[in-house]
């Protein structure tokens, strides 16, 4: 599992960083659009309704008035006692020329059809006995009658004008059927219209708010006066409003009256349906700007990478300073060109790291070298005993003492007796081998460590050491012996203090037994 708790890097925080920022920018984006498409869709839906719903009337208007003309046209005749053969043409004529009616018909004052177009609804004869008729006849004035069940059994309007003769009295009306199911007016007068868009329709009503035309015809004679548009409407206002429709549906309403007749018409369109128009245009959007913002991404991708690989060079450069591997010389990562900050980051870092390397050379050279002759220290012997000692390594302990040494400073000069020093000191490292550890223990006193090397092995090397320094001229021109004590653990002891002890012990019987000699401790 991935540890946290190193952090993220930088290319993975500007990366999540800018994904976030471009998911929450088109999201706002795709808000905004939606939103301000939605209310220029709804400002534009409920202008057009408007339109529609004015238009519509007018058209509407212009049909009632000559339709309502042709009645009167007949009544006039009826009145002036034409024959019934004029009156038949002028019924056909009322009947065929407008459109309006689906049936017309003369009545005398009692309500009894008399004559009727077409002529052949077998009509003549019967007394009109339904709510229209009864209002006509008692009103003696034109009048449009609300829906009502005919004589027929047929869901109509009436629309009828009174006849009187040339006396004033009065002889009866002109009627005008418009059944509201099936063929009728206004069918008619959608047919004249253009092709209705999102699901929008149109509904008729009358004065008193019933409706006369609805594209669901179980809802005709339905008051619907509750209706915001409709009370509106039927008070002869024209306008648009959003409401909630009977059915409690929000709607975009357009509403005109047909001031000839008194009625509403109401053009309106379920705002519901808008909806997919502004969805469509918010993904349309998207996948305009889709190849945009993944190049911009891409684009970014790679800045952030030029950003961010120097200072993860860097990262991975100190890491390895200090890693494992640290003994080799870590490689400087190249200087980055394009960044700035990193190439400053990486002068200072790259001067940092080279003064330090060289203060901890120097320091760990002080620590654990003696500075005179380059071999190791006590301090760093000591170590190393502790460590072979605690890992239990064999080895053996091989004490050298110049002998005489205080005359070689008497006579030749303290700095004589430094040169004897490094002499000696090289010929130590010289005869050992390369896995022999040699120390200047202090003064003319030095230790050889010979790892995995038992007592005899070890005296050999210290015979040869003894003879070299025996037979070699030393830098006060002439040869110098030394003295030799060697003891060796485990077979002298497992303890430090035991095995220094009797190599001491021995080196002391070198020097007591006529010195330039080799003594293994036993
Ligand atoms: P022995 O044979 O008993 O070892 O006699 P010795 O004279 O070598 O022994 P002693 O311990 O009396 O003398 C050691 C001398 O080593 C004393 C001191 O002046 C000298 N010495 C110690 N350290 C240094 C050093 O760093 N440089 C020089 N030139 N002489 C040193
Ligand atoms: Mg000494
Ligand atoms: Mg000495």
């Amino acid at each position: 599992m991935k540890n946290f708790n190193k952090g993220f890097t930088l290319k993975f925080l500007f990366t999540t960083t800018m994904f976030v920022s471009f998911i929450l920018t088109l999201f706002i984006c795709a808000i905004i659009g939606y939103r301000s498409e939605m209310a220029s869709l709804i400002k534009n839906s409920l202008d057009h309704n408007q339109i529609h719903a004015n238009k519509l009337a007018a058209t509407a208007d212009v049909l009632l008035i000559s339709a309502k003309r042709s009645l009167a046209i007949v009544s006039k005749s009826v009145g002036e006692g034409d024959s019934a053969n004029d009156l038949q043409s002028k019924l056909d004529l009322a009947m065929a020329g407008n459109n309006v009616y689906n049936s017309v018909f003369i009545t005398d004052n009692e309500g009894v059809i008399t004559q009727s177009s077409p002529n052949s609804l077998g009509v003549v004869g019967r007394k009109l006995t339904s709510e229209g008729a009864l209002q006509s006849i008692e009103s003696k004035k034109p009048l449009i009658s609300d829906p009502y069940i005919g004589t027929t059994g047929r869901l109509l309007v009436l629309i009828s004008h009174p006849i009187f003769d040339e006396k004033g009295t009065y002889k009866g009306f002109v009627g005008g059927n418009i059944y509201l199911r099936g063929k009728n007016i206004f069918e008619t007068l959608l047919s004249n219209q253009m092709p209705i868009e999102h699901g929008s329709y149109l509904y008729v009503v009358s004065k008193s708010g019933e409706l006369i035309f609805h594209p669901d015809e179980s809802r005709l004679g339905q008051n619907v006066l509750e209706n915001a548009a409709v009370q509106e409407v039927v008070h002869s206002k024209k306008g648009a409003i959003r409401i909630k429709n009977t059915a409690g549906v929000d709607m975009l309403a357009g509403y005109s009256p047909v001031d000839s007749a008194g009625w509403g018409i109401v053009f309106q369109t379920p705002t519901q349906e808008l909806l997919t128009s502004a969805i469509n245009l918010v993904f349309d959007m998207f996948l305009l700007s889709s190849p945009f913002i993944l190049l911009w991404m891409v684009l970014c991708y790679w800045v952030i990478g030029v950003i961010s690989k120097p200072l993860y060079d860097l990262a991975q450069f100190a890491r390895r300073l200090y890693g494992q591997d640290q003994e080799r010389e870590p490689l400087f990562p190249s200087k980055h060109k394009l960044n700035y900050e990193a190439n400053e980051l990486y002068r200072t870092f790259s001067k940092a790291v080279t003064s330090m390397q060289s203060h901890i050379n120097e320091l760990s050279f002080e620590a654990t070298k003696d500075p005179l002759t380059g071999l190791e220290n006590r301090r760093t012997m000591e170590m190393l005993l502790q460590e072979w000692i605690k890992n239990q390594v064999p080895f053996s302990y091989i004490i050298i003492d110049i002998d005489h040494f205080k005359s070689v400073n008497d006579t030749f000069g303290h700095q004589k007796g430094d040169e004897v020093l490094k002499f000696l000191a090289d010929k130590l490292k010289e005869l050992t081998r390369a896995e022999d550890i040699c120390c200047r223990f202090g003064g003319e006193e030095f230790v050889i460590l010979s790892p995995q090397a038992n007592s005899s092995e070890s005296y050999r090397m210290a015979e040869r050491l003894r003879l070299e320094m025996e037979n070699t001229v030393c830098p006060i021109g002439k040869s110098i012996t030394v003295s030799i004590g060697i003891a060796s653990s485990p077979k002298d002891g497992l303890v430090l203090p035991e095995i220094k002890d009797k190599a001491d012990q021995a080196l002391y019987s070198s020097k007591n037994n006529g010195r330039n000699q080799v003594t293994v401790f036993r």
